[in-house]
């Protein structure tokens, strides 16, 4: 009888209106991008954050729109949460180069500010902020990737530090990055989840062979990561020895919960806008509502979490149930529009070729829709 008197934990998503600050902010970000993005076409812009410039990004750095949040003595601009969100909404809106700098200002910087020790912090975060770095996440490895807690690679203790051997896998952008932070294991431990740590590796550094991967496009946005003995400095510890799992459980809050989990196919929805006109068909106005209401509502859900996180708080199966419904909606635009795509109009049809090629990844990176499943089915009590 227990188990019918339990009521379902139901999930919180309560309208966030953006504040006046982060509105007049999202008129400066679109005069810039319209200046800097000319002449740049439609599937080139549909990379969104798989594409990167350096130039671009310290561009970015510039006009202090990386490491928004972060404090002031660490390069950063103590802006809101929600100025954030409109800028990387803009960003993605236009199909803008962000690569180089997105792990940094997402995920690994807030990382450094979280775990970090002093010295990482005034030594990296203002080159991040300015645009500098490029980071790439060493997570994954040959059979280590829903489970992750399986990883082999290694860190030997050495005089004044570690020697790391081992490999990564589908790490994004290692062959452009100046570091890595890599989950490797640094004790034996009984408890696989315990003796495993973060380290900053020199992608410099000797023993470090990178080899790109082509995907369905030809592109080689991911690699294989080799390291064969790699020197890593005491003072490249993230946080504690051994804590390593605590600290990716916390990375992975900060890369699931954005708008990119909803944004990667926009620009072919805003190609078919264009090439459909004012007189769409019934069915392509059929599409077109149903995708404009999936994006509103989707937004929506997404802001909330953006509130929360404002207000100190870890969604983290909010951020799940956006990231499942999101990267779902992503890989449909894709599909939808091929089914009733106009003819002609090499823009469009260059587009939506490049989107039914990468969608397939979608799901896939930064947790796949399973293992999300998994986790929001855990906290309905279903498992
Ligand atoms: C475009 C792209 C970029 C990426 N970039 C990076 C990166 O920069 N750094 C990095 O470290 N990794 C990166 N990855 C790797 C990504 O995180 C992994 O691919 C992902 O976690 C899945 O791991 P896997 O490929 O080993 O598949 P597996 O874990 O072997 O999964 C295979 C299939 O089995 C399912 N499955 C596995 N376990 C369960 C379970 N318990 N219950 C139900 N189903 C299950 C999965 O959902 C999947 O469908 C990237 C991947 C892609 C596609």
């Amino acid at each position: 009888m227990a188990a019918q008197e339990r009521r379902l934990p139901t999930f919180d998503f309560q309208p966030y209106d953006l504040p006046p600050e982060a509105r007049a902010l999202r008129g400066q970000v679109r005069a810039f991008l319209a200046e800097s993005l000319t002449n740049k076409p439609a599937a080139e812009r549909a990379r969104s954050w798989s594409g990167g410039s350096r130039e671009f990004s310290r561009k970015l750095g510039e006009r202090g729109w990386i490491g928004m949040t972060w404090p002031k003595r660490y390069g950063g601009h103590e802006r809101s949460y929600a100025e954030r969100y409109v800028v990387i909404e803009e960003l993605l809106v236009a199909g803008a180069p962000v690569g180089s700098h997105w792990v940094a200002d997402r995920q690994s910087g807030p990382l450094l500010l979280r775990f970090g020790t002093e010295e990482q912090r005034r030594t990296l975060l203002p080159a991040i902020a300015r645009g500098e770095l490029c980071f790439c996440i060493g997570m994954s490895e040959p059979g280590s990737g829903s489970d992750l807690a399986s990883v082999r690679t290694r860190a030997r203790r050495v005089d004044g530090g570690w020697k790391v051997s081992g490999q990564k896998i589908w790490t994004s952008n290692a062959q452009h990055a100046d570091w890595m932070i890599a989950l490797v294991r640094t004790g034996d431990g009984e408890q696989r989840h315990a003796g495993l740590s973060q380290l900053l590796v020199d992608m410099k550094s000797p023993g470090i062979t990178v080899r790109p991967i082509a995907n369905l496009t030809g592109e080689s946005h991911f690699n294989e990561v080799f390291l064969d003995e790699v020197f890593v400095p005491e003072t490249m510890l993230i946080g504690a020895e051994g804590d390593g799992w605590r600290q990716v459980g916390a990375e992975l809050a900060y890369e699931r919960s954005g708008p990119e989990r909803y944004l990667s196919s926009i620009r072919l929805f805003l190609e078919f806008l264009r090439v459909v006109g004012r007189e769409p068909s019934e069915a392509e106005r059929l599409l077109i509502g149903e995708m404009t209401a999936r994006l509103w509502t989707l937004r929506q859900m997404s802001l909330s979490i953006a509130g929360r996180l404002a207000a100190g708080e870890n969604p983290a199966v909010a951020a799940a149930v956006v990231k499942d419904l999101g990267t779902t909606l992503e890989q449909d635009i894709p599909r939808d529009v091929q089914a009733i795509a106009p003819e002609g109009d090499e823009a469009f049809h260059r587009t939506l070729a490049y989107l039914l090629q990468t969608s397939p990844s979608f799901s896939l990176r930064g947790g796949t829709r399973e293992i999300l499943r998994g986790i929001i089915a855990r906290e309905l009590g279903l498992r």
